[in-house]
């Protein structure tokens, strides 16, 4: 599965903002974003001073690439989603941003498991995961309410999910989901809704960009 290997840190710099792909990192003085916070490349200090007011298409697709980037997905699998979103009942914006936050990488992210998503991607992939009781190696899996995620038993006993659970009870975690920090499992109540979902986010930029 194809997934971006390059230096994740220039995405945040390109974006103009923290996208957080770094777990931990990103919140101390290390982030790049915090030490050189314009975009990169060799004209990337003065560009920003020359740039006029962007245009429709240009807010339009920095929309996009940053919605890709933090969800860590590439070009084709994003208009895949797009077009399952266009085919759904509702806001194709909102259906969209439902899908990528009902992924299962997604999930294990937010329930506390991992530290970003790029390392819930990993875990997933490398077979810590039971979905329903049924290990499981796809991060893209779309999760549905009544779900069940878990560490799987032969999993528990590393040392990373020890050290992981020390932490699970200080972590917050989205009302749709919910966590049993003991068994290192958690259920999915009810699927994400809009307003669960980052509210910086202009889904309708996407949606325009896509119907050009
Ligand atoms: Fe972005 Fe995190 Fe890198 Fe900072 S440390 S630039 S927030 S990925």
């Amino acid at each position: 599965m194809a997934r971006n290997i390059g230096p994740v840190c220039k995405l945040c710099r390109r974006e103009g903002m923290k996208l957080y792909l770094k777990g931990s990192r990103c919140m101390t003085p290390k982030c790049a974003f915090e030490k050189r916070g314009y975009a990169p490349g060799q004209h990337g200090q003065t560009s920003q001073f020359r740039r006029g007011r962007a245009s429709d298409f240009a807010l339009q697709l920095r929309e996009k690439q940053k919605v890709k980037r933090i969800y860590g997905i590439l070009e084709r699998q994003f208009r895949r989603y797009f077009r399952d979103a266009l085919r759904r009942r509702g806001l194709t914006g909102a259906n969209l941003l439902i899908m990528l936050e009902s992924r299962l990488d997604n999930v294990v992210y937010r329930l506390g498991f991992a530290d970003s998503r790029a390392q819930a991607r990993q875990l997933v992939q490398h077979g810590h995961f039971t979905l329903n009781g049924r290990r499981t190696t796809i991060p893209s899996a779309l999760v549905k309410p009544g779900d069940v995620i878990a560490v799987r038993e032969g999993s528990r006993k590393r040392s990373y999910f020890k050290a992981v659970r020390e932490t699970l009870d200080e972590r917050g975690i989205p009302k749709w989901l919910s966590l049993n920090p003991d068994q290192l499992s958690g259920h999915i109540l009810s699927l994400p809704t809009r307003e669960d979902i980052d509210p910086t986010i202009r889904e309708q930029l996407i949606v325009e960009f896509y119907s050009r």
